[in-house]
């Protein structure tokens, strides 16, 4: 039997590090479980929460490793890659996700073996390598997967406690148990600052896929809550939206996502309050018309405050987010934001400060926005600050230049002047999410 593990990096940036279900290893589990059955050992490797001094005693033995990496944990995973091989050195190591795409030759000094691309359609042959001691270096799929040729991720492969917890949803919802669920894949803008490597087209699993899984998490773990991870949780075409959201009202379950700011017709709202979405969290980022055109958000924020409205008039909550420090980005943005937010009047505010992830186009073309360095350090990329203490501030990973292709470029200083001012507002009218 072959052992494997997938390892969960500790995720000490965040404050509640259950709260987002692992979804790309149960995927790729109940995969393999399919195909291999009985001749595999498959456990998760839960590090989430666990101090780094304390990561050497939860480490079992295994014979293969597989991580999967975005950005702000690749650090932490190399650090466990690197206590498995002192602990156990005869182990493989194998790696997918963002941040291996982005860096696949630097990883491969790290990894024996790295996955370029969705890993669905490969993994059975890596491990079917693995078992025939023929791993390659580097396995590439270049096409898009066909979300409907796959079952969906069975939980048993997470401890219990850890599939679905309370306090998902407020309100009358929040003893409700939760959990995450992406039935999607795929946006079809190019935001310059998102680092998402799934432009293109949308891929929706089919309706009857959809009911299918969360009628599962109903039956086997009390869920009625649900976190859709998706890019875009309302579809923007009609008829997708249509049935996509019919299908989760058949079961019965209040639900949160995100939305696009405009595009979404009143019908289509009132389907998706029928259909218990209880909250949207809508990327605002700026409310800067210029900044938006040069990060081409392409959403008008005239538009933006009518959807707003409509929400609310079908009892949907709004979750506004902003990102300080885009380029562009005017001095007096502050003030601006919060007259912003004093008309829309959303139910919560989540304020970043711009991170120029790789993967982004203001990362890999710095100059052309303005930037005159990037901070390299991974593990300063994230978006999340004064998660434990209030007073924490962002980590600034970059610095533009005094003058950028907008005129004079905005100070780090002045960025992070705008936002303590507005993050301390947002915390006493008690807006942050
Ligand atoms: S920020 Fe949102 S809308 Fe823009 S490209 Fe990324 S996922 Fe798509």
């Amino acid at each position: 039997m072959l052992h494997i593990g997938f390892v969960l990096p500790p995720d000490n940036q965040s404050f509640l590090p259950f709260r987002n279900q692992p979804l790309t290893p149960l995927y790729i589990f109940t995969i393999l479980e399919e195909k291999f059955g009985d001749k595999l050992d498959l456990s998760i490797i839960d590090l989430r929460g666990v101090r780094p001094e304390n990561i050497k005693y939860y480490l079992p033995e295994k014979d293969v490793y597989l991580y999967t990496a975005m950005t702000p944990d690749y650090p932490d995973i190399c650090e466990v890659k690197g206590l498995l091989n002192s602990i156990y050195p005869k182990a493989l190591h194998i790696a997918g996700g963002t941040h291996i795409n982005l860096f696949p030759d630097k990883s491969l000094q790290v990894f024996d073996s790295i996955v370029l691309g969705e890993g669905e359609e490969i993994i059975v042959q890596i491990i079917e390598d693995v078992l025939n001691r023929a791993l390659k270096h580097i396995y590439k799929n270049t096409k898009l997967i066909d979300l409907n040729s796959y079952p969906y991720p069975l939980r048993k492969y997470l401890n219990l406690r850890a599939i679905a917890e309370k306090g998902l949803l407020r309100g009358s919802n929040i003893s409700s148990f939760g959990t995450n669920v992406l039935f999607s894949r795929g946006c079809s803008f190019q935001c310059k600052f998102c680092a998402n490597l799934n432009f293109g087209p949308v891929r929706y699993r089919a309706p009857k896929l959809v009911e299918q899984e969360i009628e599962y998490l109903k039956k086997e773990y009390g869920v009625k809550v649900l976190a859709l991870k998706d890019d875009n949780a309302i579809p923007l075409n009609k008829k997708i939206a249509k049935s996509f959201l019919e299908s989760i009202g058949n079961t019965n379950v209040k639900w949160r996502g995100q939305s696009r700011a405009n595009g979404i017709s009143e019908d289509i709202v009132k389907i998706a309050a029928e259909a218990g979405c209880s909250d949207l969290g809508i990327g605002i980022e700026s409310v800067s018309p210029k900044v938006l055109k040069i990060i081409n958000k392409k959403i008008d924020l005239r538009k933006a405050k009518e959807y707003i409205e409509v929400l609310k008039k079908h009892g949907i909550g709004t979750r506004l987010h902003f990102i300080l420090g885009l380029p562009g980005e005017p001095n007096d943005i502050a003030s601006r934001t919060l007259d912003f937010i004093n008309e829309a009047d959303p139910k919560s505010v989540i304020l970043t400060v711009f991170t120029p992830y790789p993967g982004s186009e203001i990362f890999d073309s710095p100059k052309k926005f303005g930037l005159k360095k990037i901070n390299p350090n991974w593990r300063g990329y994230q978006s999340a600050f004064g998660r434990f203490d209030e007073n924490e501030k962002p980590e600034m990973m970059f610095e533009y230049e005094s003058m950028t292709p907008w005129g004079k470029g905005i100070s780090n200083e002045k960025i992070l002047e705008n936002y303590s001012k507005l993050q301390a507002i947002l915390r006493e009218r008690k807006l942050i999410f």
